[in-house]
C-alpha cells in the first residue's frame, strides 16, 4: 500500500518539507489553536466537540470522497507539515503515508485514536477460486476500519483525542477532560435512543453496497449483507446470489452510500420491486447521522 505515497510527485513533497522548515523555526504563539489534522469527516465532530475553541481541525479525506481511494492533495501536504497533531483512525491511506510525514515532521504528535480497538473482519464474499488477491490488500488484511459508527467504539476514540490535547496543551487540560465527559454523555443517550429505536424490528437483515455499518449492525443486533465484494462490484454470479437471498429475506430496501456508485445497488433493488436509500457512513454532524440512519433502519426493517 505504499502506491499512493509514491504517486506524490516529488515536488510537492519537497514545497511541504520545505513548509514544514519555516514552521518549525517560527516563534510558538499562544492564541492560536492547535493545528489538528484527522482523517474522515466524523472525526472532525469528535475532536470539535473536545477542543473547543483551542483547536483548528482540518480533515483530509473531504465530503464526497471515499477514504479507500483517497490521495492527499499538496495543500493537504503543506498542512500536514504545518500540523502539531495527526489523530489516526486507520483507514487505508494512512497505511500508505502518515508515518513518512510523520517521520518528516517529528514534531506532530501522532495518535492512534484505534488504539485498544479489536477491529472486526469486513465481510468478503467467497469467492471459492483464486482470484481472491484483492481481498487482502482491501481495508489491511481484511480489518473493518469503519470504528467510528459505534457508539461505544467512539468513546474510546475520543478519551484518545482528549488526552492527547490534554499533552500538547496542558493549560486547558481540565476544559478538555471537562468537553470529553460531555461528549460522552451525550455519547450514552444517543446510544440508548438508538437502541430503543432498533429494538424488536421484524428482520434484522439488510442489504448496503459498501461495508460500513459493521460495528453499527454489531452493536444493535442487526446484520449487514455487503453487495460490493472487497471493493469491486460483484459478478453476475453474485448479484443472482444477492437478488436470491433479498427475495428469501423479504428485503425491499437497498442501502448504498454517496460516495460509491449504485449501480448493483439500482439491479438488486429493481429485480427485487424495491427501492436503494442512501446512507451516509462520513457525514460531519456525527450525532445527528446516526440518529437519522437508526430512525432509516428502523423504518425499514420494521415494515419488511
Ligand atoms: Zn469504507
Amino acid at each position: 500500500m505504499y502506491s499512493t505515497f509514491h504517486r506524490i510527485p516529488a515536488v510537492l513533497l519537497a514545497i511541504a518539507l520545505s513548509a514544514l522548515a519555516v514552521c518549525s523555526a517560527a516563534p510558538a504563539d499562544e492564541d492560536r489553536p492547535i493545528q489538528a489534522l484527522v482523517s474522515v469527516l466524523p472525526q472532525q465532530y469528535f475532536v470539535e466537540r473536545i477542543g473547543g475553541e483551542h483547536v483548528a481541525v482540518q480533515v483530509m479525506v473531504e465530503p464526497g470522497q471515499s477514504p479507500h481511494t483517497y490521495e492527499p492533495k499538496p495543500e493537504q501536504l503543506v498542512a500536514l507539515s504545518q500540523s502539531s497533531v495527526y489523530f489516526g483512525i486507520g483507514v487505508s491511506f494512512e497505511d500508505a503515508w502518515l508515518e513518512r510525514i510523520a517521520a518528516a515532521n517529528p514534531g506532530m504528535l501522532l495518535v492512534d485514536t484505534a488504539a485498544g480497538i479489536e477491529r472486526r473482519h469486513i465481510e468478503a464474499h467467497d469467492h471459492g477460486d483464486d482470484d481472491d488477491d484483492h481481498e487482502e490488500d482491501h481495508e489491511g488484511e481484511n480489518l473493518d476500519p469503519h470504528i467510528w459508527l459505534s457508539p461505544r467504539l467512539v468513546k474510546i476514540q475520543a478519551r484518545h483525542m482528549a488526552d492527547a490535547l490534554a499533552e500538547l496543551d496542558p493549560e486547558h487540560a481540565q476544559e478538555y477532560r471537562d468537553n470529553l465527559a460531555a461528549f460522552e454523555a451525550e455519547i450514552d443517550a444517543l446510544d440508548a435512543e438508538i437502541r430503543q429505536q432498533l429494538a424488536g424490528l421484524t428482520s434484522a437483515k439488510f442489504l448496503v453496497f459498501h461495508p460500513s455499518w459493521g460495528y453499527f449492525a454489531g452493536e444493535y443486533g442487526l446484520e449487514q449483507v455487503a453487495i460490493e465484494v472487497g471493493g469491486q462490484e460483484p459478478s453476475a454470479a453474485e448479484l443472482a446470489q444477492l437478488i436470491a437471498l433479498a427475495r428469501e429475506e423479504g428485503i425491499r430496501v437497498v442501502f448504498a452510500q454517496p460516495e460509491f456508485s449504485t449501480r448493483s445497488a439500482e439491479v438488486i433493488a429493481e429485480e427485487i420491486g424495491g427501492r436503494v436509500l442512501l446512507i451516509n457512513p462520513l457525514a460531519l454532524d456525527w450525532a445527528e447521522n446516526l440518529r437519522e440512519v437508526a430512525r432509516t433502519v428502523a423504518e425499514v426493517l420494521g415494515d419488511e
